[in-house]
């Protein structure tokens, strides 16, 4: 969401509050593997590139290598990574997709979808569900889609805290482009009824073109051909789960099958389904309105939905004793989307 800023002091937590809700988090969901990042708790770029690159070493049946997808505006790699058995074979298996930090400010996000992540890893072995479901999909992660975004803010707030949303566009007197607001095709991008601006010192500047921005044309390359069934955005906050049209005309074909997938994802954590325009302000140009049907001969049609993860009070960086309850929260959501690809 482009948001209301909440300043406020982030309790960080003692080295024993932290041992202990990783213990919590290994006896209640089976996960270890999520730590706390440098910044704020939250994992800087670096990190997220470093766990990637363990998760591979200690599952190098399960993930591929991290796949240089791109780059950015500023030239930082975009990485994605696929879970499934196989990995590194192109099987004929259902496929999902989960992405975050495509606004910088938002980091919430990126530590849900690493918790999934590390979720399907380590009980693969031991759950027979999860191993069904990485046995029978692929699943693929881009955690940082706005890597420059991030590492500003990481230059002007090390300890978290920096509130820069967009990419690091220059447009001469300000900076960034919204990369949610971003994307075609034209009819989307500039549609009648708002949900973005024009002005390029605004939150929401959509760019001068669909597909101005490299970090959105790396996204839109990596959908090509992989025909996925559904896709989570991932962003922060309001605990909300968002799904299309964020434009007019804001009902689809399919607006029923997404209610119902929404209805059955949010009665699991309390969130309020609904279109953006029904639950925030619309939303043009946006990842998934383009997931879904903006270009069905590459794409087909993809159900693709926003959770907007963590609660008013959380804002955009919530602090340390709230990475892993909201990551929990959205845990069987995330399993319930990966089932739903098929
Ligand atoms: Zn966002």
């Amino acid at each position: 969401m482009t948001g209301i800023v909440i300043t406020k002091t982030s309790p960080l937590l003692s080295d024993s509050e932290k041992r202990a809700t990783i213990i919590d988090s290994k006896t209640n969901f089976g996960v270890e593997g999520l730590t706390y990042g440098l910044m704020g708790g939250y994992y800087t770029y670096a990190e997220i590139n470093a766990q990637l690159d363990s998760m591979k070493a200690r599952f190098p049946n399960l993930i591929t290598s991290k796949m240089n997808i791109g780059t950015s505006i500023e030239g930082r790699v975009i990485y994605a990574v696929k879970i499934s058995d196989n990995p590194d074979a192109t099987e004929n298996e259902a496929r999902a997709l989960y992405t975050s930090l495509t606004h910088a400010r938002e980091p919430g996000g990126m530590m849900t979808v690493m918790y999934y992540m590390f979720y399907l890893l380590e009980n693969y072995n031991s759950n027979p569900a999860v191993k069904y479901l990485v046995d029978n999909r692929e699943i693929y992660f881009i955690p940082c889609v706005n890597p420059d975004g991030y590492e500003y803010n990481r230059t002007t707030n090390p300890n978290g805290g920096g509130q820069f949303r967009k990419n690091r566009r220059n447009n001469g007197s300000s900076y960034g482009v919204d990369l949610n607001r971003n994307f075609g095709p034209m009819a989307y991008w500039n549609a009648a009824g708002g949900g973005s601006s024009t002005t390029p010192s605004d939150l929401d500047y959509r760019g001068t073109a669909p597909f101005s921005e490299p970090e959105a044309i790396v996204v839109k390359n990596f959908l090509a051909g992989k025909n996925f069934k559904t896709a989570l955005n991932y962003h922060t906050y309001s605990n909300l789960l968002i799904f299309p049209y964020g434009c007019l005309p804001y009902l689809t074909p399919d607006s029923t099958t997404f209610l119902e997938f929404a209805g059955d994802m949010t009665a699991m954590n309390g969130y309020s389904p609904g279109t953006a325009s029904q639950l925030l302000y619309p939303v043009r140009g946006g990842f998934d309105d383009y997931y879904y049907d903006g270009e069905p001969e590459a794409n087909g049609k993809i159900f693709a939905m926003t959770p907007e993860c963590g609660g008013d009070a959380d804002g955009f960086w919530p602090p340390q004793s709230r990475i892993f309850p909201i990551a929990q929260e959205n845990l069987n959501p995330n399993i319930y989307y990966t089932w739903s690809s098929r």
